[in-house]
């Protein structure tokens, strides 16, 4: 009885253990392709005047539609402005755009994010970059 249960779990064991070797050897392949697949894309980007609409704040670059930059939105402490964080957008997040500060100019590491207000107007809203992370010296530990 007790050799029966202990081949049953070393079989459960082998079993997990090619399931495992399997899903990361697969991903691994997926991933590589994907990564191949989006560097392929030549010149998709093309830069833009920071500022501009459309374009990313971090990176510059001009955004198609449906792009969006990622950014994080707090809310309002009592007045007309609200404390905004930007990461940047698809492009410059995964590495693929230098990634630049616009008031400083320091080149943003991935973990980097750029301080903006964000002013509620009807119809549109604007944002203003304060700074990032490294000249307005939060985030840091
Ligand atoms: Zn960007
Ligand atoms: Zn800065």
């Amino acid at each position: 009885m007790g050799l029966y249960i202990q081949t049953l779990a070393l079989s459960i064991i082998g079993v997990f253990l090619l399931w495992f070797a399997y899903t990361l050897f697969f991903r691994n392949a997926f991933i590589r392709r994907a990564t191949r697949r989006r560097r392929r894309k030549p010149g998709k980007t093309a830069t833009g005047i920071p500022g501009a609409p459309r374009t990313c704040p971090v990176c510059s670059a001009i955004l198609a539609k449906g792009e969006r930059v990622k950014s994080t939105a707090y809310p309002s402490m009592g007045g007309k402005d609200r404390l905004m964080h930007i990461s940047g957008c698809a492009y410059c997040l995964e590495g693929d755009r230098v990634r630049t500060c616009p008031v400083c100019g320091a080149t943003l590491k991935p973990d980097d994010i750029l301080v903006a207000r964000m002013y509620d107007k009807p119809g549109r809203s604007h944002v203003h970059v304060i700074g990032c992370s490294q000249c307005k010296k939060i985030g840091k530990k």
